[in-house]
């Protein structure tokens, strides 16, 4: 009464009977392919690594307001300290407007990478980082290395 009946007679293994051989046995190319190197996704000391390919990966832009290049919505940000714990010399107002210690509103472009050709505002070409007027947040030598 014992039901057997052997799968293993009939496993559909696609075993060619006619042409028997071409057996290599060896079993290295399978072992391969299981462990890819290029799966490691920590990156925790690579910042000069983090710059190579030529302009195809460009760095994070320092955040306007706490100049830290480390991913977070900077649009959004409402740091009240710099990247490394300073104090922030802008704030953010109720418009998410740049503003410095004196209630002025920066201009937004010149805080970015390509700066801001108006001439007619000058007064607001401060850097947002540290309110010096030669240079916006981008190149505030207080931001975060890229
Ligand atoms: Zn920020
Ligand atoms: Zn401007
Ligand atoms: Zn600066």
């Amino acid at each position: 009464m014992a039901h057997a009946s052997f799968k293993r007679e009939r496993s559909p293994s696609p075993t060619p009977t006619s042409s028997g051989r071409r057996r290599e046995k060896s079993s290295q190319g399978q072992r391969r392919r299981s462990r890819s190197p290029s799966r490691q996704p920590k990156r925790q000391k690579t910042d000069s690594h983090f710059r190579q390919g030529a302009g195809a990966a460009t760095p994070l832009s320092a955040c306007t307001l706490c100049l830290g290049r480390h991913p977070h919505k900077v649009y959004a940000c409402a740091s009240k300290s710099l990247w490394d714990g300073s104090p922030a010399y802008c704030r953010k107002n109720d418009k998410n407007r740049l503003q410095d210690p004196t209630g002025k509103i920066l201009c937004s472009n010149w805080q970015t990478e390509n700066g801001c050709s108006e001439s007619v505002h000058d007064d607001k070409h401060e850097c947002s980082g540290c309110g010096k007027r030669d240079h916006g947040a981008q190149s505030c030598p207080r931001g975060e290395k890229a």
